[in-house]
């Protein structure tokens, strides 16, 4: 059966997708925190720091979420800079464009999803994805779009749960299927939202398999960074 271009299952997934987004987006933040302890500023700042973002530049957000990442660059950009932050969910991106106007950073935004980005080819110098990857519904169809919006020498970094050192995997079992539903429920109430994201973790490509995508996408120079035994994983890919 199939709803346009989807099929039931990949049309219920967006929808799922959504409604977690819209249900967590006021309390996101802190359960960021409160889920990774704190690391994922740390691996947000890794991945900021590779992208080595310049004067000057344009950059783009994907999946950008509280514009975290987009924060960052856009100090780093100056006048001269672009940094557009955007996500396909209304929620999240009005909490991150607030969160830029706050700090008094003017950068644009759009409501976009990954796999149709509204920009030209070889538009931007870097292309980033914070954990918005393992919720795309075709992750190869956004992996071409990102590839295609950058400039050739241009990179894109992709930041995702990964694939756990193994013998820590029973304890991030233990962690993912008994801590977390249950600081979701506590703290964000709402148990299924978390338990959703256990779940789309263990179904997201290891390392390789991601990096070979990537390459698959047109990317060249695919390597990638395992922090915290790989429980995240940051890929680096530049356009040839
Ligand atoms: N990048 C931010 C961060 O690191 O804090 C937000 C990450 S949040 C876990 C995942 C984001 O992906 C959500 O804001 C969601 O709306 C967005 N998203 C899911 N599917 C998407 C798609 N197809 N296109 C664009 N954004 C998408």
């Amino acid at each position: 059966t199939h709803f346009g271009f989807q099929t039931v299952d990949e049309a219920e997934k967006a929808a799922r997708v959504a409604g977690v987004f819209h249900s967590v987006a006021a309390r996101y933040d802190l359960m960021n925190d409160l889920m990774s302890g704190g690391l994922h500023r740390a691996w947000k700042a890794f991945t900021v720091a590779q992208a080595a973002v310049r004067p000057g530049m344009k950059v783009l957000d994907v999946a950008g979420g509280t514009a975290d990442l987009a924060r960052a660059f856009a100090r780093r950009v100056g006048p001269e800079g672009e940094v557009w932050l955007t996500d396909i969910n209304a929620s999240m991106l009005t909490v991150g464009r607030d969160r830029m106007i706050d700090e008094g950073l003017v950068q644009p935004v759009a409501l976009c999803d990954a796999e149709k980005l509204p920009f030209p080819d070889g538009y931007f110098d870097r292309v980033s994805v914070a954990f918005g990857l393992r919720n795309m519904t075709h992750k190869d169809v956004a992996l071409a779009e990102m590839a295609r919006v950058l400039e050739p020498g241009g990179r894109l970094y992709v930041l995702e749960f990964s694939r756990v050192w193994k013998p820590l995997g029973p304890l991030y079992d233990l962690y993912s299927f008994q801590v977390l539903p249950r600081l979701g429920a506590r703290v964000a109430g709402d148990e299924e939202s978390y338990r959703y994201l256990a779940e789309s973790i263990r179904m997201h490509p290891d390392q390789e398999t991601l990096k070979t995508m990537m390459e698959e996408a047109g990317l060249v120079r695919v390597r990638y960074y395992n922090l915290a035994a790989g429980v995240v994983a940051l890929h680096e890919g530049w356009k040839p």
